[in-house]
């Protein structure tokens, strides 16, 4: 009896060591895996706040939160970004709710533990707006998007918000160029840094150049999910359509996205069919 309680002991012991040995490695691979993308994200987020001169000294960032992972990643890419850059500046995480998110509290928990924010709500009353003025012929996910963004300006507009950071990355923004070309008939995209129509407030997209691949990678280091939706209306596809078309030219051209992003900032302008440049003399 004493012989086999002994060896019971001995097992139990064993395994112990074991499951230390294993969760030690976990947790170095966990670590090294945060590094690997923390290093790539941080580094190309750099790039584009320097490249289209994003931050300037003593700026008030206003950074949507949609509790979606492009967004959370945003938020501690700009963490990071104040801790090291050489400029002070600050930043202020705003959710506006759809009324439809669930159980966003989590994120602001999060959040406020991880990164050591707190994150803004709004109420923007979209949810009942959609019920009565939306045209159930039309995907209201346009004008969703619209009303968000205009509770966004103007709250950054009465609270003297510099600028309002959103978190597009590459990929949002080729998605858009090819939307609008498609079916818009127009050449457009989203811009890395821009000012609103009005001139008002300054757009800006510090993960213009990482790819959605490096943001989901990054994200999934953090060990939370990201925030659902139980919006009733499903959107019409076609962002999801462009993908699908993307997805299949990246087979044959790999750098495809990088290539279109590239071609977005090198415009050939006087090659374009613009009708008001026809027979515009040289000088
Ligand atoms: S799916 Fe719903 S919440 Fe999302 S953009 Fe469309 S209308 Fe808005």
């Amino acid at each position: 009896m004493g012989i086999i309680r002994l060896k019971h002991d001995i097992f139990c012991i064993l395994s112990h060591i074991a499951n230390l040995i294993i969760c030690d490695k976990e947790e170095h691979v966990n670590h090294n895996t945060r590094k690997y993308f923390e290093k790539r994200v941080l580094r190309k987020a750099g790039t584009a706040v320097h490249d289209y001169r994003m931050i300037e000294n003593g700026d008030r960032i206003l950074a949507a939160v949609s509790g979606g992972k492009d967004s959370i990643v945003l938020l501690k890419v700009l963490a990071e970004l104040k801790g090291a850059a050489p400029v002070s500046f600050e930043v202020v995480p705003v959710h506006v709710s759809t009324g439809f998110e669930k159980d966003f509290e989590r994120i602001t928990v999060w959040v406020k533990e991880e990164l050591g924010f707190e994150v803004r709500i709004f109420d923007s009353g979209i949810k009942e707006i959609l019920e009565h003025v939306s045209d159930p012929e039309k995907s209201p996910c346009a004008l969703c998007s619209r009303l968000r963004r205009g509770v966004l300006y103007s709250l950054a507009k009465r609270e003297g918000f510099t600028s309002i950071a959103l978190g597009h990355h590459l990929d949002d923004i080729i998605e858009t160029f090819f939307l609008r070309c498609f079916y818009t008939g127009q050449i457009g995209a989203m811009a890395p840094s821009r000012y609103s129509n009005d001139g008002r407030n300054r757009v800006i997209r510090p993960l213009a150049y990482c790819r959605n691949e490096l943001v989901e990678g990054y994200f999934r280091t953090f060990g939370i999910e990201p925030v659902t939706s139980i919006c009733p209306i499903r959107p019409d596809g076609k962002r999801e359509r462009v993908r699908d078309y993307l997805k299949l030219l990246e087979k044959e051209i790999p750098t495809v996205k990088e290539s279109v992003f590239s071609a977005l900032g090198n415009i050939d302008v006087k090659s374009l069919c613009l009708k008001e440049a026809a027979g515009a003399h040289p000088h």
